[in-house]
Formats: structure tokens, sequence, C-alpha cells
């Protein structure tokens, strides 16, 4: 089964057990999983903050998409919904402040 990573966007087989990000309920990559256990915390840059910003739209899209038994009226709300919060700082993809 074929999942977007919710880090780097790129698609990978899931493995429930071992790649999802259990804090935000997204799949994490094998790759994306072994950067963030060696990472150290550093702030961004102005651009990757707006590369990042447009990568988690263009995933929120395609998740919203894939839910199953949703009516499409209830897909858009949920997408303007996830869009409002990550502008209100509250995706844990996006810092709030810098
Ligand atoms: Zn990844």
């Amino acid at each position: 089964m074929k999942k977007f990573c919710s880090k780097c966007y790129n698609t990978f087989d899931i493995n429930i057990m071992t790649n999802i990000d259990f804090k935000n309920n997204f799949y994490v990559c094998p790759t994306c999983l072994d950067k963030i256990k060696k990472s150290t915390p550093r702030e961004y840059t102005e651009d990757e903050i707006r590369e990042n910003l447009l990568k988690h739209f263009w995933f929120l899209i395609e998740y919203w998409e894939e839910l199953p038994n949703k009516t499409t009226s209830e897909k858009m709300s949920g997408l303007l919904h996830s869009v409002l919060a990550t502008l209100d700082g509250a995706s844990a993809d996006i810092p709030k402040n810098r």
C-alpha cells in the first residue's frame, strides 16, 4: 500500500508499525523517520518555510482526497479547516513564529 510521507511528500510502501507519526496521525517514510531520530533542532530559513508551506498544502489535498466515505463537500470542508489550522500555526510541520 502506497502512502504519502508527511515530511518529504514522496510516496512509499507503508509499514504501519514503524512509519506512522502518532503525534500527528500522518505517515512518515523510513528516510524521514531516520532523519527525525538523528536531527538536531534548528530554525527554518524563510525559503524553507515557504517551500514547506506549499508542499504541506499539496499534501493536505492528497490527504483529504484519499479519505474514503466522505462527500466532496466534507472533504473540501476538511481541507479548508486544515489550511486554516496550518495558517493559525496548529500544524507541527510549520513553525509558528520565527
Ligand atoms: Zn519522507
